[in-house]
C-alpha cells in the first residue's frame, strides 16, 4: 500500500481553494483544466496513458463550430483551425454513387464563428497538453487512478504504482468506460453496445481531392465517409453492423484492412480505390450509447464528457460536448461557493442540450444500420425529404456559444465576460 500524500484538501474551504483532482487528458479532461487555470483555480490533471501514447492517437475526429468556438475559450481554437482541414460541405450518397443530400457547411465560419474542423485526434491533444503545460497546469501521465473515496471534505484517490493522494474536488472525464463513475456509482447502468463498430485512418491515396467536402455512401455493407484537400492525406472512415462489439477485436491489422476493404469492393469510385492503400487498420471502436444516468455528481466527484453522457460518433458532436461540459463546469464553479451548488447547475444546464444531441445521433445512426432492399429504397427516397429537419436540428446546436455564455442567455457569467473583455 503506497502511502498518502494530502494534495490540498482544506475543510469547508470555498471552490477557489480547492485543489480540482481530474482524472483523464482526453478532450474534456484538458479543456477543463485549461479553463479552472484561467479562473484561478488549482487543476491537477491524471491521465492513465503515456505522453506518446496521447500524442500518437492516428485517428481524426471532426470538431463542430461549436466545439471550435469552446476551444477560444482556451485559446486553442486559432492553432486547432490551422492544424486541420476545414469542413464545408458533407455529401451523402447511396451505394450506387448517387448523391441524396448536400450538407451545405461553407457558411459555418460566417454564421456560427467558426468553421467544422477536421483534425487528428493526436494533434488536437497535442494543442491542449502544451498549451496546459505552458500555463504550469499539472499533467501527469502514466497515472492511471485505480481507486476514488469521498470523504466530507476530500476526495481519496489511489494508483496502481504511486503514492495516493486526496484532492478537494474530482472531475471524471475518463470517457465512457469511466472507472471512477463505476466505482463512484456501482449501480449505475453500464453502456450498451448499439450494434456498430467504428474504424478509420489517414493514408496517402492518389485521387481527387475534394476541397472540403466530406463524401459519405452508404454502401451495401457499411458506411464509408472520407475528406481530402489537395496538400493533404486522404482523411476515411467506416462504421459497420456487428453482432457484438468483440466482432474484430484483436483481429491482425493486415486482416482487419482487407475485412473493411472487402465490404465496401462494390463501392463507387473512389472508396475503394482509397482502401486499396490501406495496410493495416489498428484500431476498432464498437459504438456504445449509455441511458440517461440519474445523476452526475456524488459528494465531491463530479462527471464530465463521455463519462457523463456518452455520445456516438453519428452527429459528430461528442467531443464538442465534452468542451462544452467542461467550460460550463468551470464557470458554475466560479460562480458559487458550495461545490453541490455548482454541480447542480452544471447538470441541470448540460442535461437538455445533451438530451437534443443524443437525439440527433440516434436517428443518423438509424440510417446507417444494414437494412433490407426495400428499406433502403425507403431510405434514398426519404433521406432528402427528412435530411432538412436534421439540418435544422444541427444548427441549433452549433449556434450555442459556451465560450462567451456557459451560463446560458443572460446568466451571470465571468468567465464570459472575461473572454469579451479580452476580445475588445
Ligand atoms: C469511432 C468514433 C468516432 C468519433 N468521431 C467523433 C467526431 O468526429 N466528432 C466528435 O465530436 N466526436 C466524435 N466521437 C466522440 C468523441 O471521441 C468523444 O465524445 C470524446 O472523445 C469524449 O471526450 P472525453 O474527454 O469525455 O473522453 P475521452 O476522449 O475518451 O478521454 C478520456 C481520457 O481518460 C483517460 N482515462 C481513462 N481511465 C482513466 C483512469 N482510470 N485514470 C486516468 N486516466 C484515465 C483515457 O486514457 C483518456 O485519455 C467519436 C467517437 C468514436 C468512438
Amino acid at each position: 500500500m503506497c502511502p498518502m500524500t494530502d494534495g490540498a484538501a482544506t475543510p469547508d474551504a470555498n471552490n477557489h481553494e480547492l485543489t480540482i483532482g481530474i482524472c483523464g487528458a482526453g478532450i474534456g479532461g484538458l479543456v477543463l483544466a485549461l479553463r479552472l487555470a484561467k479562473l484561478g483555480f488549482r487543476p491537477n490533471l491524471f491521465e492513465a496513458r503515456s505522453r506518446e501514447a496521447a500524442l500518437s492517437e492516428g485517428e481524426f475526429l471532426t470538431l463542430a463550430p461549436n466545439g471550435m468556438n469552446g476551444l477560444r475559450a482556451v485559446d486553442c481554437c486559432d492553432e486547432v483551425l490551422r492544424a486541420g482541414l476545414e469542413t464545408k460541405a458533407i455529401a451523402l450518397c447511396n451505394a450506387r454513387g448517387r448523391r441524396l443530400a448536400l450538407v451545405d457547411q461553407s457558411d459555418h465560419r460566417s454564421t456560427f464563428g467558426a468553421p467544422s474542423v477536421t483534425v487528428k485526434r493526436g494533434t488536437l491533444t497535442r494543442i491542449l497538453i502544451e498549451q496546459c503545460e505552458a500555463r504550469g497546469i499539472a499533467v501527469q501521465f502514466d497515472r492511471r487512478i485505480s481507486g476514488v473515496e469521498s470523504r466530507i471534505h476530500s476526495v481519496s484517490l489511489s494508483f496502481l504504482d504511486a503514492a495516493s493522494l486526496s484532492v478537494g474536488l474530482l472531475v471524471a472525464a475518463d470517457g465512457l468506460r469511466s472507472q471512477v463513475r463505476s466505482q463512484v456509482f456501482p449501480d449505475f447502468p453500464a453502456p450498451h453496445f448499439t450494434g456498430l463498430i467504428g474504424a478509420g485512418g489517414i493514408v496517402d491515396a492518389d485521387i481527387p481531392a475534394t476541397d472540403g467536402l466530406m463524401r459519405m455512401t452508404f454502401g451495401e455493407k457499411a458506411f464509408f465517409g472520407y475528406i481530402k484537400t489537395a496538400s493533404y492525406p486522404v482523411y476515411w472512415f467506416n462504421s459497420f453492423a456487428a453482432d457484438n462489439p468483440d466482432m474484430v477485436r484483436g483481429m491482425d491489422p493486415h486482416d482487419l484492412a482487407d475485412r473493411i476493404r472487402e465490404m465496401h469492393a462494390d463501392d463507387p469510385f473512389p472508396n475503394a480505390a482509397i482502401l486499396q492503400e490501406v495496410e493495416r487498420v489498428e484500431r476498432s471502436y464498437p459504438i456504445f450509447d449509455m441511458p440517461p444516468l440519474p445523476t452526475w455528481s456524488k459528494g465531491r466527484v463530479v462527471l464530465l464528457g463521455d463519462a457523463a453522457h456518452a455520445i456516438g460518433p453519428h452527429a459528430g458532436q461528442g467531443a464538442s460536448m465534452a468542451i462544452e461540459d467542461a467550460l460550463v463546469l468551470s464557470s458554475c464553479l466560479a460562480e458559487t461557493i458550495d461545490h453541490s451548488d455548482a454541480f447542480a447547475r452544471y447538470e441541470a444546464l448540460r442535461r437538455p442540450r445533451i438530451e437534443r444531441v443524443v437525439k440527433l445521433t440516434r436517428q443518423n445512426a438509424s440510417r446507417k444500420r444494414k437494412s433490407t432492399r426495400l428499406g433502403l429504397l425507403l431510405r434514398d427516397l426519404l433521406l432528402p425529404l427528412l435530411l432538412p429537419l436534421g439540418i435544422r436540428m444541427g444548427r441549433k446546436l452549433f449556434a450555442y456559444r459556451a465560450d462567451l455564455e456557459a451560463l446560458g442567455p443572460g446568466g451571470i457569467d465571468r468567465a464570459g465576460q472575461k473572454i469579451r473583455q479580452d476580445a475588445a
